[in-house]
């Protein structure tokens, strides 16, 4: 069922006109992962604009995407469509229509780790995640790979000053009213 208001919602929770898209598919053309996704950006964009809400929130897109933000660099019209795919996965996390919560999860506990050391702590992130899934092991060989490679760390390296860090978010969330 369309919902006429859904434009309208999208337009004015992500600050980006999305009206002004004319399909010309620059979008598509450039995302590197566009192979893995069941609607490809431009139709994302087409969908917002036609009102299918349930389509673009419950769509598998809007959890592939990498956020790598080629697709808005493109884009002739200077839509961030990587910041559109961000607000309408808030906005599914909210009603409940998302394909993916993992990758939500994820996200969150990557950013609260970024928060409270200044950079990525990846034992406490990935310890946080395991035990939010309730699946300690499934990944414990890839783990022990990447410990003996020294591509994680068991230490936290805190930056100097993460009080700062810690206002960074906060202004953040003052500034554009997202949590993240
Ligand atoms: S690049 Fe911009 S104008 Fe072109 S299809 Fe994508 S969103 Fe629309
Ligand atoms: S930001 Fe997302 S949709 Fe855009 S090019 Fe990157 S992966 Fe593709």
């Amino acid at each position: 069922m369309k919902d006429s208001a859904f434009l309208k919602e999208m337009e004015e929770a992500s600050k980006e006109q999305i009206s002004s898209c004319y399909q010309c598919y620059r979008c598509t053309i450039g995302c590197p992962v566009v192979s893995r996704m069941d609607l490809k950006p431009h139709m994302v964009i087409r969908y917002i604009i036609l009102g299918e809400r349930e389509k673009v929130l419950s769509s598998k897109t809007i959890w592939t995407c990498l956020q790598c933000i080629t697709c808005s660099v493109r884009c002739p019209n200077d839509i961030d469509i990587a910041h559109v795919f961000d607000t309408a996965r808030k906005l599914s996390i909210k009603e409940e229509m998302a394909s993916n919560r993992d990758t939500w999860l994820f996200d969150s506990l990557f950013l609260e780790s970024v928060k409270k050391h200044g950079r990525l702590n990846e034992i406490e992130a990935i310890l946080k995640y395991k035990l939010a899934k309730k699946d300690l092991f499934s990944d414990t060989k890839m783990g022990m790979d990447m410990f003996l490679k020294g591509r994680i760390g068991i230490m936290p390296h805190n930056i100097k000053d993460r009080k700062g860090m810690g206002r960074i978010f906060e202004n953040l969330k003052e500034g554009t009213g997202r949590d993240r």
